[in-house]
Protein backbone atom coordinates (compact mmCIF):
# COMPACT_ATOMS: atom_id res chain seq x y z
CA UNK A 1 0.00 0.00 0.00
CA UNK A 2 3.17 2.15 0.77
CA UNK A 3 4.45 1.92 -2.52
CA UNK A 4 1.07 2.66 -3.82
CA UNK A 5 0.81 5.87 -1.77
CA UNK A 6 4.36 7.22 -2.65
CA UNK A 7 3.85 6.09 -6.55
CA UNK A 8 0.20 8.35 -6.79
CA UNK A 9 1.66 11.28 -4.09
CA UNK A 10 3.58 12.23 -7.36
CA UNK A 11 2.56 10.43 -10.84
CA UNK A 12 3.97 12.31 -13.42
CA UNK A 13 1.34 14.37 -15.92
CA UNK A 14 2.62 12.13 -18.40
CA UNK A 15 1.91 8.93 -16.59
CA UNK A 16 -1.57 9.74 -16.46
CA UNK A 17 -1.93 11.26 -19.87
CA UNK A 18 -0.25 7.29 -21.15
CA UNK A 19 -2.79 5.61 -18.73
CA UNK A 20 -5.43 7.94 -20.97
CA UNK A 21 -4.30 7.42 -24.53
CA UNK A 22 -3.42 3.89 -23.17
CA UNK A 23 -7.10 3.14 -22.23
CA UNK A 24 -8.58 4.63 -25.16
CA UNK A 25 -6.83 2.17 -27.86
CA UNK A 26 -7.35 -0.68 -26.07
CA UNK A 27 -11.05 -0.23 -25.73
CA UNK A 28 -11.27 0.93 -29.43
CA UNK A 29 -9.02 -2.00 -30.24
CA UNK A 30 -12.09 -4.71 -28.79
CA UNK A 31 -15.12 -2.47 -29.56
CA UNK A 32 -13.64 -2.88 -33.23
CA UNK A 33 -13.17 -6.40 -33.07
CA UNK A 34 -16.36 -7.56 -31.35
CA UNK A 35 -18.47 -4.56 -31.04
CA UNK A 36 -21.64 -4.90 -29.23
CA UNK A 37 -23.91 -2.68 -31.42
CA UNK A 38 -22.53 -2.73 -34.78
CA UNK A 39 -23.33 1.24 -35.38
CA UNK A 40 -23.37 3.04 -38.76
CA UNK A 41 -21.41 6.02 -38.43
CA UNK A 42 -18.34 7.33 -39.07
CA UNK A 43 -15.94 5.84 -35.92
CA UNK A 44 -12.78 8.44 -36.58
CA UNK A 45 -15.54 11.52 -36.85
CA UNK A 46 -17.49 10.74 -34.06
CA UNK A 47 -13.97 10.27 -31.57
CA UNK A 48 -13.23 13.57 -33.02
CA UNK A 49 -15.47 15.30 -31.54
CA UNK A 50 -15.37 13.15 -28.19
CA UNK A 51 -11.39 13.33 -28.06
CA UNK A 52 -12.11 17.73 -28.33
CA UNK A 53 -14.25 17.18 -26.02
CA UNK A 54 -11.70 15.14 -23.19
CA UNK A 55 -8.78 18.00 -24.61
CA UNK A 56 -10.89 20.68 -22.99
CA UNK A 57 -11.50 18.53 -20.00
CA UNK A 58 -7.66 17.65 -19.77
CA UNK A 59 -6.56 21.36 -20.01
CA UNK A 60 -9.83 22.62 -17.43
CA UNK A 61 -8.43 20.11 -14.82
CA UNK A 62 -4.58 21.15 -15.24
CA UNK A 63 -5.15 24.80 -15.14
CA UNK A 64 -7.25 24.20 -12.05
CA UNK A 65 -5.29 21.79 -10.39
CA UNK A 66 -3.61 24.39 -7.81
CA UNK A 67 -6.91 24.39 -6.08
CA UNK A 68 -7.42 20.88 -5.65
CA UNK A 69 -3.75 21.04 -4.45
CA UNK A 70 -4.48 23.46 -1.95
CA UNK A 71 -7.47 21.55 -0.41
CA UNK A 72 -6.17 18.34 -0.34
CA UNK A 73 -3.24 19.34 1.48
CA UNK A 74 -5.45 21.85 4.16
CA UNK A 75 -7.76 19.06 5.14
CA UNK A 76 -4.26 17.20 6.07
CA UNK A 77 -2.96 19.91 7.58
CA UNK A 78 -5.90 21.53 9.38
CA UNK A 79 -7.46 17.76 9.90
CA UNK A 80 -10.40 18.21 8.80
CA UNK A 81 -12.72 16.27 7.46
CA UNK A 82 -14.63 12.82 7.49
CA UNK A 83 -11.49 10.81 6.73
CA UNK A 84 -9.49 12.45 9.51
CA UNK A 85 -12.59 12.33 12.10
CA UNK A 86 -12.49 8.55 12.08
CA UNK A 87 -10.41 6.23 14.58
CA UNK A 88 -6.93 5.65 13.25
CA UNK A 89 -7.01 2.39 11.20
CA UNK A 90 -5.27 0.35 8.28
CA UNK A 91 -3.92 1.94 5.63
CA UNK A 92 -6.00 -0.09 2.68
CA UNK A 93 -9.30 0.03 4.86
CA UNK A 94 -8.37 4.36 5.06
CA UNK A 95 -7.89 4.26 1.05
CA UNK A 96 -11.04 1.90 0.60
CA UNK A 97 -13.45 4.23 2.16
CA UNK A 98 -11.77 7.46 1.35
CA UNK A 99 -12.34 6.24 -2.56
CA UNK A 100 -15.43 5.10 -1.68
CA UNK A 101 -16.86 8.88 -0.17
CA UNK A 102 -14.39 10.72 -3.14
CA UNK A 103 -16.63 8.54 -5.52
CA UNK A 104 -20.17 9.22 -3.45
CA UNK A 105 -19.75 13.16 -2.80
CA UNK A 106 -17.27 14.08 -5.96
CA UNK A 107 -19.21 11.88 -8.72
CA UNK A 108 -22.58 10.33 -7.45
CA UNK A 109 -23.96 13.57 -5.82
CA UNK A 110 -22.40 15.41 -8.41
CA UNK A 111 -24.02 13.71 -11.33
CA UNK A 112 -27.63 13.28 -9.35
CA UNK A 113 -27.50 17.25 -9.06
CA UNK A 114 -26.28 17.55 -13.14
CA UNK A 115 -29.60 15.79 -13.85
CA UNK A 116 -32.35 17.74 -11.83
CA UNK A 117 -30.79 21.14 -11.66
CA UNK A 118 -32.12 22.79 -15.24
CA UNK A 119 -28.87 24.91 -15.63
CA UNK A 120 -26.43 22.28 -14.95
CA UNK A 121 -28.46 19.27 -17.60
CA UNK A 122 -28.23 22.35 -20.04
CA UNK A 123 -24.30 21.30 -19.78
CA UNK A 124 -24.39 17.74 -19.26
CA UNK A 125 -26.62 16.86 -21.76
CA UNK A 126 -23.81 17.22 -24.62
CA UNK A 127 -22.55 13.68 -22.73
CA UNK A 128 -26.12 12.50 -22.96
CA UNK A 129 -26.70 13.55 -26.49
CA UNK A 130 -24.43 11.03 -27.96
CA UNK A 131 -26.54 8.26 -30.12
CA UNK A 132 -23.03 6.12 -30.52
CA UNK A 133 -21.79 5.30 -27.41
CA UNK A 134 -18.29 4.07 -27.42
CA UNK A 135 -15.07 4.50 -25.50
CA UNK A 136 -14.69 7.12 -26.67
CA UNK A 137 -18.21 8.63 -25.39
CA UNK A 138 -16.53 8.60 -21.96
CA UNK A 139 -14.90 11.52 -21.60
CA UNK A 140 -17.80 13.64 -23.78
CA UNK A 141 -18.00 16.36 -20.97
CA UNK A 142 -18.85 20.25 -22.33
CA UNK A 143 -16.21 22.77 -21.19
CA UNK A 144 -18.81 24.03 -19.01
CA UNK A 145 -19.43 20.58 -17.67
CA UNK A 146 -15.50 19.87 -16.71
CA UNK A 147 -16.04 23.00 -14.47
CA UNK A 148 -18.63 22.18 -12.64
CA UNK A 149 -17.61 18.50 -12.12
CA UNK A 150 -14.33 20.29 -11.10
CA UNK A 151 -16.17 21.83 -8.50
CA UNK A 152 -18.23 18.92 -7.10
CA UNK A 153 -14.80 16.81 -7.15
CA UNK A 154 -12.83 19.94 -4.69
CA UNK A 155 -15.82 19.39 -2.34
CA UNK A 156 -15.71 16.04 -1.90
CA UNK A 157 -12.08 17.02 -1.07
CA UNK A 158 -12.68 18.74 1.18
CA UNK A 159 -15.48 16.85 3.41
CA UNK A 160 -13.57 13.69 3.09
CA UNK A 161 -10.13 14.96 3.71
CA UNK A 162 -8.38 13.03 1.52
CA UNK A 163 -4.92 13.47 0.86
CA UNK A 164 -3.91 14.40 -2.36
CA UNK A 165 -2.07 10.70 -3.62
CA UNK A 166 -6.21 9.95 -2.89
CA UNK A 167 -7.43 11.68 -5.25
CA UNK A 168 -4.82 11.08 -8.00
CA UNK A 169 -5.59 7.30 -7.38
CA UNK A 170 -9.62 7.90 -7.50
CA UNK A 171 -9.18 9.83 -10.84
CA UNK A 172 -7.06 7.33 -12.62
CA UNK A 173 -9.82 4.41 -11.51
CA UNK A 174 -11.90 7.14 -12.60
CA UNK A 175 -10.40 7.27 -16.02
CA UNK A 176 -10.41 3.43 -16.92
CA UNK A 177 -13.75 2.72 -15.20
CA UNK A 178 -15.28 5.36 -17.77
CA UNK A 179 -13.62 4.16 -20.73
CA UNK A 180 -14.74 0.39 -19.50
CA UNK A 181 -18.50 1.28 -19.02
CA UNK A 182 -18.93 3.37 -22.43
CA UNK A 183 -16.96 0.92 -24.18
CA UNK A 184 -19.24 -0.96 -27.29
CA UNK A 185 -18.60 -4.00 -25.79
CA UNK A 186 -20.78 -6.78 -23.85
CA UNK A 187 -19.85 -8.73 -21.05
CA UNK A 188 -21.60 -12.49 -20.32
CA UNK A 189 -24.62 -11.37 -18.82
CA UNK A 190 -24.13 -13.25 -15.40
CA UNK A 191 -20.87 -11.77 -15.09
CA UNK A 192 -22.08 -8.00 -15.96
CA UNK A 193 -24.36 -8.93 -13.23
CA UNK A 194 -22.04 -10.00 -10.63
CA UNK A 195 -19.87 -6.84 -11.42
CA UNK A 196 -23.02 -4.57 -10.83
CA UNK A 197 -23.27 -5.51 -7.39
CA UNK A 198 -20.53 -3.45 -6.54
CA UNK A 199 -18.68 -1.66 -9.05
CA UNK A 200 -20.55 0.26 -12.26
CA UNK A 201 -21.14 -2.30 -14.95
CA UNK A 202 -20.84 -1.84 -18.98
CA UNK A 203 -24.90 -2.87 -19.16
CA UNK A 204 -25.51 -0.91 -15.94
CA UNK A 205 -24.35 2.35 -17.34
CA UNK A 206 -25.33 1.74 -20.87
CA UNK A 207 -28.78 2.36 -19.71
CA UNK A 208 -28.26 5.27 -18.54
CA UNK A 209 -27.32 6.31 -21.81
CA UNK A 210 -31.32 5.39 -22.79
CA UNK A 211 -33.02 8.17 -24.52
CA UNK A 212 -35.88 8.40 -22.68
CA UNK A 213 -36.87 9.03 -18.67
CA UNK A 214 -37.25 7.23 -16.71
CA UNK A 215 -33.69 5.70 -17.79
CA UNK A 216 -31.72 8.76 -18.21
CA UNK A 217 -32.56 9.35 -14.28
CA UNK A 218 -30.95 6.34 -13.14
CA UNK A 219 -27.42 4.28 -12.57
CA UNK A 220 -25.65 7.49 -11.60
CA UNK A 221 -22.70 5.83 -10.05
CA UNK A 222 -19.39 6.76 -11.17
CA UNK A 223 -16.67 3.96 -10.13
CA UNK A 224 -18.90 1.97 -7.44
CA UNK A 225 -22.42 0.68 -8.36
CA UNK A 226 -23.38 0.61 -4.37
CA UNK A 227 -24.81 4.42 -4.21
CA UNK A 228 -27.49 3.53 -6.66
CA UNK A 229 -28.14 0.54 -4.74
CA UNK A 230 -28.33 2.28 -1.47
CA UNK A 231 -30.40 5.54 -2.37
CA UNK A 232 -32.42 3.27 -5.04
CA UNK A 233 -31.78 4.96 -8.59
CA UNK A 234 -30.74 1.41 -10.17
CA UNK A 235 -32.64 0.29 -12.98
CA UNK A 236 -31.87 -2.13 -15.31
CA UNK A 237 -33.35 -2.56 -19.26
CA UNK A 238 -32.86 -5.46 -21.06
CA UNK A 239 -29.62 -4.90 -24.07
CA UNK A 240 -32.00 -5.11 -27.02
CA UNK A 241 -34.13 -2.55 -25.74
CA UNK A 242 -31.30 0.14 -26.02
CA UNK A 243 -31.53 2.99 -27.52
CA UNK A 244 -28.65 5.76 -26.80
CA UNK A 245 -29.12 9.70 -26.96
CA UNK A 246 -31.53 11.83 -25.47
CA UNK A 247 -35.17 12.52 -26.91
CA UNK A 248 -34.80 16.15 -26.90
CA UNK A 249 -31.76 16.09 -29.56
CA UNK A 250 -31.75 12.98 -31.88
CA UNK A 251 -31.07 14.51 -34.89
CA UNK A 252 -27.72 13.87 -35.82
CA UNK A 253 -26.71 17.18 -37.24
CA UNK A 254 -27.55 18.33 -33.55
CA UNK A 255 -25.51 15.57 -31.34
CA UNK A 256 -22.97 15.10 -34.49
CA UNK A 257 -21.96 18.57 -35.14
CA UNK A 258 -18.80 20.43 -32.87
CA UNK A 259 -20.22 24.07 -32.80
CA UNK A 260 -23.93 22.97 -32.19
CA UNK A 261 -22.83 21.12 -29.06
CA UNK A 262 -20.76 23.59 -28.03
CA UNK A 263 -24.17 26.32 -28.02
CA UNK A 264 -26.42 23.92 -26.79
CA UNK A 265 -25.83 25.12 -23.13
CA UNK A 266 -27.03 28.33 -24.35
CA UNK A 267 -30.36 27.41 -26.58
CA UNK A 268 -33.67 27.32 -25.06
CA UNK A 269 -34.08 24.36 -23.39
CA UNK A 270 -35.74 21.61 -24.37
CA UNK A 271 -38.54 19.57 -22.32
CA UNK A 272 -38.54 16.08 -22.44
CA UNK A 273 -41.60 14.57 -25.00
CA UNK A 274 -43.11 11.60 -21.94
ZN1 LIG B 1 -25.94 11.61 -16.84
ZN1 LIG C 1 -21.97 8.18 -19.70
Amino acid sequence: MQEIINYFSSIPSSHRASILAGGIALFWVIESAIPFIKFKYNKWQHAGINIFFTLTTIIINFCLAFILLKSAQWTVDNQFGILNWLPKMNLWLFAIIGLLLLDLIGAYLAHLVEHKVKFLWRFHLIHHSDTWIDTTSGNRHHPGESVIRFVFTTIGVLAVGSPMWMVFLYQTLSVVATQFTHANIILPKKLDNFISYFLVSPDMHKVHHHYVLPYTDSNYGNIFSIWDRIFGTFKTLDRSKLIYGVDTHMKPEEHNNLKNLLSIPFQKLRSPEN
